[in-house]
């Protein structure tokens, strides 16, 4: 792990670059700096006194949240908590030397990238081992929960768990709201990708054959997909069809009893019986 500011440059540049390259464009980098554990007890003061007088006017959560993790009231996604949070004193306004040193290290550095982006003071994370840093992405069009990743640096993670004084700095990715972000920036999906091998199989024996021949072919590095619907063997290969399956391996009882499995070139037709024991070799060289 390393505290330098780059660290979190690295981490914020790559899932920016990973949104790009699935072709995603309208989106926005909000950042903050939530400091560490040296500075934030004054902010925690000035904020808990500061949410005193209005906190009968937050909502349920806000209330619940004042005692355990007050920061956490800052970026309360209901509009009425926002506006009577107009003015509460931020992260940022409390941060130590070394803290604000870091912050504009960060922001030098997503400059020097040329990544945009939007300095959200109200911007915080929600478990106390993380440090400075904090950053979300957020899509245009996804409402005020529309975070399509969000991350920041986490210094006191690992000693948290019992382990040395590590920092560290990463990012998680919705996949369900970036999948919505993509489909509302018409974002065309990229092809699956192709099937090398399709198991058909017929019998319980041979089912479970394929279970165990599935693991090795993937192991090998190929792309093999096995019915799991309880389809008919003609079915089967209907659907080794449909994926655009190079071979289909058909295993029946009656083939297992006799060590051999029947592999269809789908290209040309050509079926040929290829002893169990062989099969994982033949199928890799072609
Ligand atoms: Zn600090
Ligand atoms: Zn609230």
């Amino acid at each position: 792990g390393s505290r330098h500011p780059y660290a979190d440059v690295e981490v914020i540049s790559l899932a920016y670059r990973f949104y790009r390259e699935l072709g995603l464009r309208q989106f926005d980098l909000l950042l903050n700096t939530i400091g560490c554990p040296g500075c934030r007890p004054a902010h925690r003061k000035a904020l808990s006194e500061f949410l005193a007088s209005i906190l009968h006017l937050l909502c349920p959560d806000c209330q619940s949240r004042y005692e355990r993790n007050p920061m956490r009231i800052l970026d309360c996604k209901n509009e009425s908590c926002q506006l009577q949070l107009q003015g509460a004193p931020t992260p940022v306004e409390y941060v130590c030397d070394a803290c604000a040193e870091h912050y504009q290290g960060v922001k030098d550095g997503l400059t020097a990238l040329g990544i945009a982006f939007t300095e959200n003071p109200r911007l915080v994370r929600g478990l106390d081992y993380y440090t400075n840093t904090a950053f979300e992405f957020h899509s245009a069009y996804i409402g005020a929960q529309g975070a399509i990743g969000a991350g920041g640096r986490y210094d006191g993670l690992v000693e948290s768990c019992g382990g040395p004084a590590i920092p560290g700095v990463g990012f998680g990715i919705g996949t369900e709201r970036l999948i919505l972000a993509l489909e509302a920036e018409k974002v065309a999906f990229p092809p699956a990708a192709e099937v090398d091998v399709f198991l058909a199989t017929l019998g319980a024996k041979a089912e479970q054959k394929a279970l165990t021949l599935l693991a090795e072919l993937r192991q090998a590095n190929l792309v093999a997909e096995v019915d799991l619907m309880g389809r008919s063997l003609k079915a089967q290969m209907k659907q080794a069809g449909r994926l655009g399956a190079k071979y289909v391996v058909v295993i029946g009882d009656d083939e297992i009893e006799r060590g051999v499995a029947v592999v269809r070139d789908m290209a040309s037709g050509d079926q040929t019986e290829v002893p169990l024991s062989e099969l994982l070799s033949q199928l890799t060289v072609e």
